[in-house]
């Protein structure tokens, strides 16, 4: 649970900030002055601070010089909170090394947003040093890494496959949506796992070439799929935050619907938790540019990576894709089978579309119907297809028996 330290020596205005923050179930601890302050931040090492300016004894200014002397609080993220306004303290807190700062009175919400931007970039930080730290990159990897700038530098993208997973309607029985996923076929290596490639191609940035190209080509393909008579079907991209976070991303989107003559709400956009974890704050403001435009959102993957709700609800969502994990053995595990349950019976309060990820077996099917998951997506139905493959079963029909 994240720790939170709150240096007010307002006792009305204290209790009101740790009534907030409990209130979003952050673990908290307060301190009425700046001495006690400093103790209580080395001894329990908080996982954020929020502390006043003015205050008797020591000030905020006085809080934070002391504990960026002090290795164990030095890198603490630090919210000054203050009645004044002026540049000049603004300035100064800065200078010092505070990381943000509010003015008071605040909002609930401008408190909550600044904390959550806080420890996102805290996260993000601590990861990129310990990734550098102790990165051990295995030969193989190296030699993918080396490989893929060179296809990226050459701009041979023709290495590059897009293959489509059908997603069903579990009322209907219809495909109703393909999500595209990335293969990567090189002279050399021969095909590229996508467990390899992803990551690697994530954690060194070469992602977002990469990520742009299949958006584009998932366009293309979507329009001939239209024209061919299947007006209605919806193509699913999977985004990295390294687009999500692109000044000109929502553009971009627009940019491949409008050249492919494509209504916006044929295309769906998949993003996992984690992302936009990362940064939450640009992730909620691009999604909603582009979500204005009648892109549709999906989040992937739910519940394998660790979100806080408060902003799911932020988020303008179509579609929830429940991580295979969970639908794995459903039938035969409860506590999956309750977890399930749940987030079918949210998604229909909310309007939210569901998706059952990774359906392998007849027994998990028919647990998704008797429980009205809107639709589903997997091995029992169909693995992913290069284009012409899965054009053939558009073709030919291929439905779910009902
Ligand atoms: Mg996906």
């Amino acid at each position: 649970m994240t720790k939170i330290l709150v240096i007010e020596d307002e006792k009305s205005v204290r209790e009101n900030i740790l009534d907030l923050l409990e209130a979003e179930d952050f673990d908290t601890i307060a301190a009425a002055n700046g001495r006690i302050g400093v103790e209580l931040a080395v001894s329990e090492v908080p996982d954020l601070i929020l502390c006043d300016l003015m205050m008797p004894e020591i000030d905020g200014y006085g809080v934070l010089i002391a504990l960026r002397e002090e290795s164990v609080t030095a890198n603490i993220p630090f919210i000054f909170l203050t009645a004044r306004a002026a540049r000049a303290d603004f300035r100064q807190g800065m200078e010092l090394g505070a990381d943000d700062y509010l003015t008071k009175p605040f909002t609930r919400d401008e408190l909550l947003s600044a904390i959550a931007s806080r420890l996102s970039k805290q996260a993000n930080l601590t990861r990129k040093v310990s990734t550098f730290e102790t990165q051990t990159i295995s030969p193989k990897a190296q030699m993918i890494e080396k490989y893929l700038r060179r296809t990226l530098e050459r701009r041979h993208f023709q290495q590059f496959l897009v293959y489509y997973q059908p997603i069903v309607d579990l009322s209907s029985g219809k495909i109703i949506a393909a999500e595209s996923l990335l293969r990567w076929q090189h002279p050399e290596l021969g095909m590229v796992s996508p467990t390899e490639l992803i990551p690697l191609a994530e954690s060194t940035g070469l992602i977002l070439p990469i990520g742009d190209w299949v958006l584009k080509n998932a366009c293309k393909q979507t329009k001939l799929w239209h024209d061919a008579g299947f007006h209605e079907l919806r193509v699913a991209v999977n985004l990295s935050s390294h687009q999500l976070i692109q000044p000109d991303f929502s553009q971009k989107v627009m940019k491949f619907l409008l050249v492919n003559d494509l209504l916006p709400n044929c295309l769906e956009l998949e993003l996992t938790e984690n992302i936009i974890m990362q940064d939450v704050n640009s992730a909620i403001s691009t999604m909603k540019e582009v979500h204005s435009s009648g892109v549709k959102i999906a989040i992937d993957d739910f519940g394998a990576g660790y979100s806080a709700l408060i902003y799911l609800k932020q988020l303008p969502i179509d579609t929830l894709k429940i991580d295979r994990y969970f639908i794995q053995d459903i039938a035969n595990d409860s506590q999956k089978a309750a977890i399930t349950t749940a987030l079918i019976e949210m998604g229909r309060n909310l309007n939210i579309q569901t998706v059952a990820e990774g359906v392998e077996t007849e027994q998990e099917l028919n647990f998704l119907r008797r429980y009205k998951c809107d639709a589903m997506q997997g091995f029992l139905f169909s693995r992913p297809l290069p284009p012409a493959e899965f054009e053939k079963i558009l073709f030919a029909n291929k439905q779910l028996n009902v």
